[in-house]
């Protein structure tokens, strides 16, 4: 191995060359989302005869457009863990972005690899997306080489475990897979196996809006150290085409940066999360939020070391059962119910659209420029941030698109790029399946369909924008109003077995003919107003 140096495109480079020579014995393929320094993987690894693989190609940038802190994010955090990789003696092959002859594509870097090093075997853990699957076996039948997947540590529930607990289930629901896993698992349970306070879930609780106060601890920002200041020239350099801005960069790229992060949400945060958790604020992207999901879907936490500093900030009096409660949820019920069903419903999920939608994304998704205030602050969050807290992207970004008509893959591909904490297994379902009710309703029972009347609820949004929240038509109505009433009469006979949906579509029946032609007809002439079609 070469240890140090310049390469051909960076001489005196603060990222040292890492590269092996000769043949090995086994490959270990490790991508940016599996930075993990004590994985089952690199344990098994002989630091004398295996390798590791690690590539930068722009393909990954590119394949959707990517917010640049986005690519930053990974690539910073590939390069500071290849570093610990080799301090710590295993022998690292690494293909930076401006290798000389760098096909930007994994395929093309995997077979180049195997030319160099001529390995005996291929291992992974689980890929995080049926497409890096595929490539990689592809590769290994390709070359005539076994293939390991080994599970990703990652998680609390295996694939197969959950399609287990899938099988002979017509409508999986996320509240019966927690409660599930708070007995597997023991979590928040008193000696008699009941739930910790007496309930499941303190949602009743967590609905609170925000009123200006009490002021959120601005969260830690980690150091931005000379690595990660170069993977922002590069990123600056060769992205200029890419959205998002790069001037804010804030995301942890390291294990020591994760583990600050953890400490710095359980001790200021996590005590108001929950009461504000579905609160939106204008000027106040992160509120009492725990921005943990970038690092946790990087691997540089492993949610059962959040969910124990969770409990332990419990147990000390530190934060109420309804913070915590909510906290453990998103990490022991929702994050494995959603990669579960990703795993499950297989690689054809990503191309349901079962409500038949085809509208275009409108453009101002890109830029934030647009009048509907809602709108303008949580894009331009994300174009400033690459992030967005949940009821943001559900019941803002999401809803809207919903709403609109928008196709189900456009939204989704969008939040692909987009967010800082983005990978496939976790947008697909979150997006296309509960934003989008586009797989027909494995992931929600109901469409989230929500009037511009919710938003005004839980935000100040509303307050400041052109539109009024409770007119559905007229030049000033609130497009979320007009669409969610055309969304209903679009979809009221798809809808009309479904008991949760039953007030909603009593309220379109009672309107009158001519009032449903109106509707159609403003929301018709909004959606070519913004493009969508
Ligand atoms: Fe959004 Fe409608 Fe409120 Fe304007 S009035 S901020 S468009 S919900």
């Amino acid at each position: 191995m070469t240890p140090a140096g310049g390469n051909e495109s960076g001489q005196g480079s603060r990222f040292p060359r890492l590269r092996v020579a000769g043949a090995v014995d086994r490959l270990a393929v490790v991508p940016g989302d599996q930075l993990d320094l004590d994985s089952g993987l690199l344990r098994s690894l002989d630091r004398g005869r295996d390798a590791v693989l690690m590539m930068e190609v722009a393909g990954e940038a590119t394949q959707v457009p990517c917010h640049r802190q986005r690519v930053v994010q990974f690539l910073a955090a590939m390069r500071h863990f290849a570093v610990e990789l080799s301090r710590r003696g295993y022998r690292v092959h690494y293909v930076r972005l401006d290798d000389r002859g760098n096909t930007q594509s994994f395929a093309g870097e995997l077979a180049g690899a195997a030319r160099a090093l001529r390995p005996a075997r291929v291992a992974s853990v689980r890929p995080g997306e049926w497409r890096l699957r595929r490539c990689l076996e592809e590769f290994a039948a390709g070359q005539g080489l076994p293939y390991d997947i080994l599970e990703d540590d990652h998680f609390l529930t295996t694939p197969q475990a959950f399609g287990e607990w899938m099988a002979g289930r017509s409508q999986p629901v996320m509240e019966h897979f927690y409660r599930r896993q708070r007995r597997v698992l023991g979590v928040l349970l008193d000696a008699d196996g009941q739930p910790a306070g007496g309930e499941w879930n303190f949602d009743r609780r967590n609905r609170q809006a925000f009123t200006g106060s009490p002021d959120p601890p601005a969260p830690f920002v980690p150091r931005t150290d000379a690595i990660t200041r170069e993977v922002i020239r590069m990123v600056e350099r060769r992205f200029a085409d890419l959205p998002g801005r790069l001037s804010r960069f804030r995301w942890p790229v390291t294990r020591r940066q994760a583990l600050r992060a953890l400490a710095d949400f359980t001790e200021r945060r996590l005590p108001r999360f929950g009461t504000y958790q579905d609160a939106m604020w204008s000027g106040e992207p992160f509120l009492f939020h725990s921005l943990l999901s970038p690092a946790l879907n990087l691997k540089l936490l492993n949610p059962r070391e959040c969910v124990a500093a969770a409990i332990a900030a419990f147990e000390a009096g530190a934060a109420p059962l309804n913070s915590v409660e909510g906290f453990v949820r998103q990490l022991i019920g929702w994050r494995e119910f959603i990669r579960g069903v990703y795993w499950h419903e297989g690689p054809e999920y990503g191309r349901r659209n079962a409500l038949d939608q085809h509208g275009a994304l409108p453009g101002f998704y890109w830029t934030g420029e647009t009048d509907l205030r809602c709108l303008r602050e949580c894009l331009g969050q994300v174009i400033e941030h690459g992030y967005g807290h949940h009821i943001q992207r559900l019941m803002v970004t999401g809803n809207f698109a919903l709403l609109a008509g928008v196709h189900p893959r456009a939204i989704s591909d969008w939040y692909l790029g987009m967010y800082v904490d983005a990978v496939e297994w976790v947008t697909l379902p979150n997006t296309l399946g509960m934003v989008m009710h586009a797989d027909g309703g494995v992931v929600g029972t109901k469409p989230y369909a929500a009037s511009g009347k919710y938003i005004q609820r839980m935000s100040n949004y509303c307050a400041g924008c052109p539109y009024d929240p409770k007119q559905r038509t007229g030049d000033g109505a609130c497009p979320f109003n007009t669409f969610y009433w055309d969304f209903l009469i679009r979809h009221r006979e798809r809808f009309r077995s479904n008991r949760r949906m039953a007030m909603m579509l009593g309220n379109v029946d009672r309107l009158g003919d001519a009032e449903r032609s109106v509707l159609r007809a403003a929301a018709a002439a909004r959606r070519e107003e913004l493009g969508i079609g």
